[in-house]
């Protein structure tokens, strides 16, 4: 029995060097093909991210952080803020995914995620981002979202400086006819005592 076994001991390790058998994968230079529904690293599109927050608040393991990241679009994500997930505390539920409003967010299928520090596991939105916008894109972006401000602005002060003037023009137009209507009273006073005058002088 032994001798059986000592045997295919060796026959083994010939067998698979002369032949083309598979004894392992070849990890992590080839990966294995990971099925469609794979929930691995999440994968953000930073250029329709909109700084919400809701994958952070609906995270059961409070494992979002959102955080700043510079290649989002400044017109749509004004904090320019995105998150930034902690892979020692998450779970890969998904719920973050179903939560985000523009579908920014979706489970990957990266899963290598190995580090040397518990640090190295909290992967920040450079990381995430499987599209973002160049730094001349947010530069123009930017330009953009100023112009808008600088119109709205501009739009906003002509508005309050007509209802401004409107008033103005409604306290000219009610001072006249108050001036009209004081004038009438103290003219008939005048003549309700020129009218009393005479019987006076009468009765004496
Ligand atoms: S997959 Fe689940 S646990 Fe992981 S970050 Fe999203 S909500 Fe949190
Ligand atoms: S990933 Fe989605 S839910 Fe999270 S901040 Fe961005 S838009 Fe909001």
């Amino acid at each position: 029995m032994l001798k059986r076994k000592m045997i295919k001991n060796f026959t083994w390790p010939l067998k698979t060097a002369t032949q083309e058998i598979e004894v392992t994968r070849l990890y992590p230079e080839v990966m294995m093909e990971l099925p469609a529904a794979e929930r691995g690293i999440h994968e953000l599109n930073a250029t329709i991210c909109i700084g919400c927050g809701s994958c952070a608040r609906v995270c059961p393991n409070s494992c979002i952080e959102m955080v700043h990241f510079k290649f989002g679009n400044p017109l749509k994500n004004k904090k320019m803020q995105f998150p930034q997930i902690d892979y020692g505390r998450c779970m890969f539920c998904g719920l973050c995914v179903d939560e985000c409003p523009v579908e920014c967010l979706k489970m990957g299928q990266r899963v290598t995620m190995a580090g040397w520090e518990r640090k190295d596991i909290i992967k920040g939105p450079d990381f995430l981002a499987t599209k973002r916008f160049s730094s001349k894109e947010v530069a123009d972006l930017e330009a953009e979202a100023k112009r808008i401000a600088a119109e709205k602005k501009r739009i906003a002060d002509a508005k309050k400086a007509a209802e401004k003037e409107g008033a103005a023009k409604e306290g000219a137009a009610k001072k006249p006819a108050k001036e009209g209507a004081a004038a009438n009273g103290a003219a008939k006073k005048k003549a309700a005592a020129a009218e009393a005058k005479p019987k006076e002088g009468g009765a004496a």
